[in-house]
């Protein structure tokens, strides 16, 4: 890998030496601390490059072939490769790569699929559903009627029963398979059946592992639902943005809802830097690092349990872990800004029950650096010793800059 191209870009020192300090620092701040976040990565220089591309200036709205503007020859062969490349790695009829965003895409699958005051049946927020799953706050929980299924006390995982029975009882017109937070896969076939058993789509929010499912290394939902919606900057390493897949009988009504109802314009630049994306998840090499994030994954769930936390559903299958510190004596807060402090940096999360925050971290971007078992071990142990108050922040702080330097995300 070579070195981030725009912010080396002697032309951005020049003209905006403000900005540029700025954006050199944010690339301090990444080499030099731990992303834990669950829903970060790195992506490479070759999507960095398309992102900084001239497709950025170009007006591209409709889709290939049917633009309303011209000169889209060009932004057309980009997108019908981003197209054909998404289809070719999930195994879907249809695919459409101009979601801004994963919420655009869940918007969009709505839009395509319901009607205003629709019920909808998702997991509850409290239990790691997306904003997009029915939050007041968000356009979801105030075009429709969603109903919240949730997470068995004991095990963590889904409730299937409380699925089956809600769905019974509500007549959702849609349900939804998704998570924020949810370390295990979704029983995709389960929710198939329930879905045809009461007469409701099913829609896959796989925002999160997405990126595993392009590896491999976790099941695909595309045969199950009518339509799985997406974002290309997390596991899956693009840039920023989303996508949806359907069946072909779904495709013109996906295409329309994404534009002209919820969208203007597509990012070009963007779709573009998808399509590198695309190209680079279908390579052995991706399929190796997704199952590396997984085995990370696991060896990180399981060594922070044995420092004491209590890890939900006592493990993981994915890149992502939640875990309550509080049986080291910290509540999630307290514990995200004293580990912020010591360069680790990570989410906190609802906990599936009672009001505690816990901790949310993944491995997508310590893996795309290199790291493997080894130092997942040696991250578990140093966070709970900042946890537990036995290393002082400066000390681990420096601990971590030797670790995250050791390992650079865009070596020169
Ligand atoms: C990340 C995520 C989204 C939203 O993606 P944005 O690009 O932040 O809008 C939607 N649904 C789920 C399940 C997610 O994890």
């Amino acid at each position: 890998m070579t070195v981030t191209p725009a912010i080396e870009a002697d032309v951005l020192r020049r003209q905006d030496p403000e900005l540029a300090d700025l954006l050199l620092a944010e690339r301090r701040r990444q080499a030099t601390t731990l992303q834990l976040i669950a829903a970060e990565n790195f992506s490479s220089p070759a999507v960095l490059a398309a992102l900084g591309s001239p497709l950025a200036n170009k007006y591209a709205e409709g889709y290939p072939g049917a633009r309303h503007h011209g000169g889209c020859e060009i932004a057309d062969a980009a997108e019908r490769l981003a197209v054909d490349r998404a289809r070719a790695l999930f195994g879907a009829d249809h695919a459409n790569v101009q979601p801004h965003s994963g919420s655009s895409a869940v918007l969009a699958a709505y839009a395509a699929l319901l009607r205003p005051g629709d019920t909808v049946l998702a997991l509850g927020l409290p239990h790691g559903g997306h904003l997009t799953h029915g939050s007041p706050a968000n356009f979801s929980g105030r075009w429709f009627d969603f109903v919240g299924y949730g997470l068995e006390a004991d095990s963590g995982l889904v409730d299937h029963e409380q699925v089956r029975a809600l769905a019974r009882t509500r007549r959702p017109k849609a349900i939804v398979c998704g998570s924020i937070a949810y370390p295990r896969h979704f029983d995709h076939a389960f929710f198939r059946e329930v879905a045809d058993e009461v007469g409701a789509y099913l829609i896959a929010d796989a925002a999160h592992p997405l990126g595993l499912v392009a590896g491999g290394a976790a099941p695909n939902p595309v045969p199950y639902a009518d339509v799985v919606c997406g974002t290309t900057h997390k596991v899956l390493r693009g840039p920023r943005g989303g996508l949806i897949l359907c069946r072909a009988d779904l495709a013109e009504r996906v295409d329309r809802a994404v534009f002209p109802f919820t969208q203007g314009g597509a990012q070009m630049h963007t779709v573009a830097a998808k399509a590198v994306a695309f190209g680079e998840a279908a390579t052995p090499a991706f399929s190796a690092y997704a199952h590396q994030v997984v085995a990370n994954a696991r060896v990180l769930a399981s060594r922070l349990a044995a420092e004491g936390l209590a890890v939900t559903t006592g493990g993981t299958d994915t890149h992502l872990i939640t875990a309550d510190p509080a049986p080291l004596g910290v509540d999630g807060r307290t514990a995200r800004s004293r580990l912020a402090a010591a360069g680790l940096v990570l989410d906190c999360c609802a906990l599936p029950h009672g009001d505690a925050r816990g901790l949310r971290l993944g491995t997508a971007a310590v893996t795309t650096q290199g790291m493997g078992e080894g130092e997942m071990t040696r991250i578990a142990h140093l966070l709970a010793a900042v946890l537990r108050n036995v290393t002082d922040p400066s000390t681990a702080r420096e601990e971590v800059r030797e670790l995250a330097g050791a390992f650079p995300p865009y070596p020169h």
